[in-house]
């Protein structure tokens, strides 16, 4: 499906970044696998990729820094030829009760997740226009996939770092998509649910906790990484060619206000 397409995920050595990636590979995209820290599982992330006779590999850089986003980018252009799909998945929390949050938390967070999407869109952006469309390849010049949450939405409290991030993303997706799409790069975004990975593991991971959590999922069970890399496959693809500025959010229905179930 994505066949001679090259990919570009964040934070890729972990969680719903492994997944879109291994996911991506397995759909034909060549795959180049981001990490900050983590090289071990980065590099068997390239080599479960390469298992599918696409090329993979493991590219180190803090996604919160201009130049290693800079550089990563253009080491992409060298050694694959170009870019074609962005996922921005690197993401993270620093929560704390909203007195005691400090600034360092604060804007690590937005650091990470906000301006972290914004040079990598921006940096890949560049290439897209650069290149154009290329008909063989895709009917799209490029493909950014923003990772944002369900938190774009639902207010979150002891997290509002986090919350105002994902906020972030979605305006920013928005504005990018409309900005872009004359020059046939569709941006959109995924809002996850609650995925069963390391970001979240309190949770999930003790019988008590998932019985909490799936008070707030409708579809009564936990989201799986590979939920996500579906959503990301199918984004990217050409079948969703004319899909430019939506949100996707793959949530087992959390958004759908499940306390009004009964009642209200
Ligand atoms: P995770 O902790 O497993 O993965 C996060 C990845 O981002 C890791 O590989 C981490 O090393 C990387 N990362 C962190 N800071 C980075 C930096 N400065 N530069 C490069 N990489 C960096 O968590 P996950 O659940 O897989 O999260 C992936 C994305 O999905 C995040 O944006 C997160 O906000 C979002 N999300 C997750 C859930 C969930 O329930 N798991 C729900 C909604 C949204």
């Amino acid at each position: 499906m994505l066949q001679g397409q090259k990919a570009l995920v964040t934070g890729a050595n972990s969680g719903i970044g492994k997944a879109t990636a291994i996911g991506l590979g397995r759909a034909g995209a060549d795959v180049v696998v981001n990490y900050v820290a983590g090289r071990a599982e980065a590099e068997q992330v390239v080599e479960e990729i390469s298992g599918f006779g696409v090329r993979a590999a493991a590219y180190e850089a803090d996604v919160s820094q201009e130049d290693q986003v800079a550089a990563m980018i253009e080491r992409m252009v060298a050694e694959f030829g170009t870019i074609d799909i962005l996922v921005a998945n690197a993401g993270l929390q620093r929560d704390a009760p909203f007195t005691e949050m400090t600034v360092a938390q604060w804007q690590k967070v937005l650091d990470v997740n906000l301006t972290g999407q914004f040079l990598c869109a921006r940096e890949a952006t560049k290439e897209f226009l650069r290149r154009g469309v290329v008909p063989e390849v895709s009917r799209a010049a490029g493909k950014i996939i923003c990772m944002s949450s369900v938190h774009q939405l639902i207010p979150w409290a002891g997290h509002v770092n986090y919350a105002a991030s994902k906020g972030g993303v979605q305006m920013m997706m928005t504005t990018l998509a409309q900005e872009l799409a004359p020059h046939r790069i569709r941006v959109n975004a995924i809002a996850p649910g609650a995925i069963r990975t390391p970001i979240n593991r309190s949770a999930w991971d003790t019988p008590d906790a998932e019985k909490g959590l799936l008070q707030l999922i409708p579809y009564g069970r936990v989201g799986d990484p590979e939920d996500i890399a579906h959503a990301a496959v199918g984004l990217a693809s050409d079948l969703m060619d004319y899909v430019v500025g939506t949100t996707l959010y793959v949530d087992g229905g959390m958004t759908l206000f499940p306390g009004f179930a009964a009642g209200g």
